[in-house]
């Protein structure tokens, strides 16, 4: 039976969280003394060097006090992922099929540990898009992960692709095959010229953002998911600003577009956003962000996430559990979506 919650007493609602992240010595920078290279971190993904190595040992810790911050905050059930850019990051087409196996093989490990705890995303190599397809379905249907994570664009030698990109046929086709969710997380931008002078806006201060919402929207543009119908992509940070720019992209899309005759797309982007997309609380617990966020895709396809370690499990579980929605409505972003759309 489903707890009640009780802010009186402080009980606590469940929770299932789905952006929480580890880390692993295979997909990080190393420096020429065979250390983790911190500052790499933040010359080319935006994390300061202080935060990253701050918080290492938090990212690589996948057992007690993980499971301790998790109950101290009521979180259940967290589904993990290798923190960004993870194997997108990889120019090599070899290391990063080698380097996404030995992630999944890892990951599958620890959820094996404490399968009523752990789920896993998968890490897959789309530097090679038939692996990326094949990999996916060995995580879903032999170690039981419950969907992909993909952090952004993927470099492939000295080029980026996008997951709109033809390339991607037959990772889209498996998606579509296994029926599983994909994350779409951030990284930062490729292009820093617009940052130049302001190194402290690439990352999760805007450029985070910026990039997913274009990657999003790439692959609306694209008709990905006219092709791709039942294709479910997740969102972090409520929805990475595009329920607040929602109505605007399309208003101004129809005017130059869609009413001289070109059409891009089927729907309306709200109509995709709320029939396609999930967006989760990740890294975002702000009141007027979820109220936006609910009023464009509706209350059942928002589903709690913390963003651990980069962000602390108590202020993101004390506020989900204060922020003003009916019980039911708290029950459902809290647990009950996620345990839909991950078929937990
Ligand atoms: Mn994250």
């Amino acid at each position: 039976m489903a707890m009640e919650i009780d802010r009186d007493t402080g009980a606590r609602v469940r929770k299932i969280a789905l952006e929480e992240h580890f880390g692993h010595a295979a997909a990080v920078p190393h420096d020429a003394a065979g250390g983790i290279d911190f500052d790499a971190f933040e010359g080319s993904e935006g994390v300061p060097t202080d935060l990253m190595a701050r918080i290492w040992p938090s990212l690589q810790d996948i057992g007690e006090s993980r499971l301790n911050q998790m109950d101290l905050g009521g979180v259940e059930f967290a589904i993990l992922s290798l923190t960004q850019p993870g194997v997108q990051g990889i120019r090599k087409r070899a290391q990063a099929v080698s380097v996404a196996r030995e992630i999944n093989d890892f990951l599958a490990d620890t959820i094996v540990r404490k399968p009523n705890r752990f789920g896993g995303f998968a890490s897959v190599a789309l530097q090679d898009p038939e692996h990326a397809a094949e990999e996916l379905d060995r995580c879903v249907n032999r170690l039981g992960f419950k969907g992909v994570m993909v952090n952004g664009f993927t470099n492939i030698s000295d080029e980026i692709a996008y997951l709109d990109e033809p390339m991607f046929t037959p990772f889209w086709d498996a998606v579509a095959a296994l029926d599983v969710p994909v994350y779409l997380h951030p990284r930062p931008p490729h292009e820093r010229r617009a940052y130049h002078g302001h190194p402290e806006m690439v990352g999760a201060v805007w450029g985070f953002g910026a990039e997913t919402a274009l990657h999003a929207l790439r692959l609306v543009f694209s008709g990905l998911f006219d092709r791709y119908p039942t294709a479910t992509v997740v969102l972090g940070h409520l929805g990475e600003m595009l329920p607040y720019a929602a109505w605007r992209i399309q208003h101004i899309y129809e005017n130059l577009y869609e009413r001289q005759g070109t059409k891009f797309f089927q729907r309306r982007i709200q109509d995709y956003l709320a029939e396609n997309f999930y967006l989760t609380t990740s890294g975002n617990f702000s009141d007027t962000a979820l109220s936006c966020a609910r009023q464009v895709v509706g209350t059942d396809r928002i589903l709690f996430s913390i963003d651990y370690p980069y962000e602390a499990t108590a202020p993101a579980v004390e506020w989900i559990e204060k922020t003003p929605l009916t019980d039911t409505e708290r029950r459902k972003i809290a647990h009950d979506n996620a345990v839909r759309l991950f078929k937990l």
